[in-house]
């Protein structure tokens, strides 16, 4: 017979192979996914037994992590802004870093004032969700490519009955309602080159391509979002977007050649450019006579 901390200590030996993989964390969620327990269960009952077909099922589970499928999409959840969001592999994992984006654009809201926002290429729904929380007041239209990606969107907001979004299929801000003018719109596009090695490591092997990669220089995306947004904004409303951590100067250059103002990068947790805002001039009065 093993016990859970037994059954935790071989799995987190077994998983340390793993590059990246915080062996021992992972080691206990799994554990804790099988049983349906939550953490603090662990520690409660250190000498409860496994039963042989818990056994089994839990060597699957580490069998599976071990293969290369991202722990996430194993446990079927991930956190992000204190939401537990279902994800699959029809969408990307979110990452602490975009949590950074939330926090930027919810400094761009007027507190007395209801705004429009746009979240492009939605995936799992992180960001529109994490906005949706905060802000109630607010509407949000979130978009994505894939029905399948889409519909794992919906159902996030659904379990955590977040009302105040919409939904709409389509690329880019061709799927936003016609004539809608926003005053954020907000995304974390893909922005990996084609060719990158990063793209064969850790869980973005599994995770959709298409969210992660966009072009020869990992740009093609982000060219596209900000050379048709200003159609898509109300004078004074901001575009931020995501991107790698070479892309800063590259997107603000974009920024400015589509007629934004009030340019900056912000930088991560670890110091590393991440996320560049511009705002949207109102356009100059016509001079009369
Ligand atoms: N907005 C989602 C996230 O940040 C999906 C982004 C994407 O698929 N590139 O997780």
């Amino acid at each position: 017979m093993t016990s859970l901390r037994e059954a935790q200590q071989q799995a987190g030996a077994r998983l340390r192979v793993l590059p990246h993989a915080e062996a021992e964390l992972e080691a206990a969620l799994l554990l804790c996914h099988l049983l349906d327990k939550p953490r603090s269960h662990l520690y409660a009952w250190p000498e409860q037994e496994l039963t042989a077909n818990q056994m089994r099922q839990f060597s699957q589970l580490l069998e599976r992590r071990l293969s290369g499928e991202p722990l996430a999409y194993i446990l079927g959840l991930r956190e992000f802004w204190s939401l537990q969001l279902e994800v699959n592999p029809d969408t990307l994992i979110p990452r602490p870093e975009t949590e950074l984006l939330v926090e930027i654009a919810l400094t761009h809201l007027d507190d007395s004032q209801a705004s429009r926002i746009a979240d492009l290429g939605t995936g799992s729904g992180a960001i529109a969700l994490a906005i949706g929380r905060e802000r109630p007041d607010c509407h949000i239209d979130a978009t994505d490519l894939k029905p399948q990606t889409l519909q794992t969107a919906r159902s996030n907001a659904q379990r955590l009955g977040i009302g105040n979004l919409e939904f709409h299929l389509g690329s880019w801000y061709s799927a936003l309602p016609r004539g809608a003018h926003y005053r954020l719109l907000l995304s974390n596009p893909p922005y990996i080159a084609d060719d990158d090695p990063h793209l064969c490591q850790g869980d973005l092997p599994r995770e959709p391509r298409a969210a992660l990669a966009s072009g020869p220089d990992g740009l093609q995306a982000i060219r596209q979002l900000c050379a048709d947004a200003p159609a898509h904004l109300e004078a004074g409303g901001w575009l931020i977007f995501e991107h790698g951590f070479e892309q800063g100067a590259a997107a603000r250059s974009l920024l400015q050649q589509a007629g934004f103002v009030e340019i900056q990068t912000h930088q991560d947790l670890a110091g590393l450019d991440r996320v560049t805002e511009g705002c949207l001039p109102a356009p100059a009065q016509a001079v009369s006579q």
